[in-house]
């Protein structure tokens, strides 16, 4: 007999998903089952079901890349996980292991990497299938509900952060302020730098005050350049982009410093222009970044596990996803939302 899971499912780009009754999956070898007890509401997850990026899922899928649970099944040749740990099934499901990205442990770029909750079913389930060689290990005393925006949401933030390459002592500004940038926050304060926050929320922002953001500026009532320079002079040594919308990231250039360098991690479709002589002749840098390799990962919830790093989180059954994301489009989110599988 195939017994039956609870998911949540996207049938068709810019529909609400559907709740639906899926077989649990099984494990074929190599593979790992997780029972699911927390997952993570990503904005990410939003563009994916209203397929708003050029490389687009294969509908019906179940999105959702901050799952942790508890492996409950595990396929033959396994050794890496076993039943009863604690994991975390990422964005990252799965790489290839030996393409020239993958042996410089950037595994994050590998042309065959598998992401979960897009190009494979994620974690808005009971159960989720997982590469046990890219599951996330959940250190001892973070709880599932406090791990799951790390494996997303914690780990691009820390990662974008050091791909900043600012140092202790020096600005950062973090562009969008919610679940990404709440947590970036955070990091960039544990690691040392002084911490400019941009939004167009003040409740987003005075919560990045409370989180330890040094400069706070509304992009709604003010340009954020101009006050940026005026208050620290120059512009910021770093710059991470995180807001879903494109005005952020011509700001986010214009906001670098000499020699600084702008990281863009927020993914909203479409472009934007670069203004190619004040980045030429001010030698600024501007880079993408994709999550963090599992090397990342680990280091992020190292923070995390120490309370150093504390996800705020609100959290709701798999049963409201749809009014989650209602909220999430319309900034309505105050940092987190994790679906608890205790409640649903
Ligand atoms: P979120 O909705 O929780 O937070 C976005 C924040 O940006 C909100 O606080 C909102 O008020 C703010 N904002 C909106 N417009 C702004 C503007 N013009 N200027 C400044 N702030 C603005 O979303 P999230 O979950 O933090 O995700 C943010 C983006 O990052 C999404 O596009 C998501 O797809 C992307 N993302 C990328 C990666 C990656 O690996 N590169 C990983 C995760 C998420
Ligand atoms: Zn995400
Ligand atoms: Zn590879």
């Amino acid at each position: 007999m195939v017994l039956k899971m609870q998911a949540a499912v996207v049938e068709q780009f810019r529909k609400p998903l559907v709740l639906q009754e899926r077989d649990i999956p099984t494990p074929a070898a190599g593979q790992i089952v997780v029972k699911t007890e927390a997952c993570g509401v990503c904005h990410t997850d939003l563009h994916a079901s209203k397929g708003d990026w050029p490389l687009k899922p294969t509908l019906p899928f179940i999105p959702g890349h901050e799952g942790i649970g508890l492996v409950v099944a595990v396929g033959a040749g396994v050794s890496r996980v076993k039943a009863g740990d604690r994991v975390g099934v990422p964005w990252l499901f799965s790489a290839c292991g030996h393409c020239e990205y993958c042996l410089k442990a950037w595994e994050t770029v590998c042309g065959q990497a598998q992401f979960g909750g897009y190009t494979v079913n994620g974690g808005f389930a009971e159960y989720i299938l997982a590469d046990p060689a890219y599951v996330a290990h959940i250190p001892a005393g973070l709880s599932a509900l406090q791990a799951a925006p790390i494996i997303c949401a914690g780990v691009t933030t820390y990662k974008g952060i050091k791909e900043t390459s600012v140092k202790p002592g020096e600005w950062i500004a973090i562009s969008g302020a919610g679940g990404l940038g709440h947590l970036a926050v955070q990091y960039a304060k544990v690691m040392g730098l002084n911490v400019c926050a941009i939004d167009v929320d003040d409740g987003k922002l005075e919560h990045a005050r409370q989180l330890g953001a040094d400069l706070l500026i509304n992009a709604k009532a003010s340009d954020p350049t101009v006050v940026l320079k005026k208050e620290i002079g120059g512009g910021a040594h770093g710059v991470l982009v995180t807001a879903p919308s494109l005005s952020a990231f011509a700001q986010g250039v214009s906001m670098t410093r000499k020699l600084g360098t702008c990281v863009l991690v927020g993914l909203p479709p479409g472009e934007f222009p670069i203004p190619l002589f004040d980045v030429v002749a001010n030698c600024i840098t501007i880079r993408g970044s994709f999550v963090g390799t599992r090397q990342d990962m680990n280091e992020a919830l190292a923070f995390a596990a120490t309370g150093k790093v504390k996800a705020d989180i609100e959290l709701q059954p798999l049963s409201a996803i749809n009014q989650v994301f209602e909220r999430l489009e319309h900034g309505q989110v105050a940092s987190r939302v994790v679906i608890d599988f205790a409640d649903s």
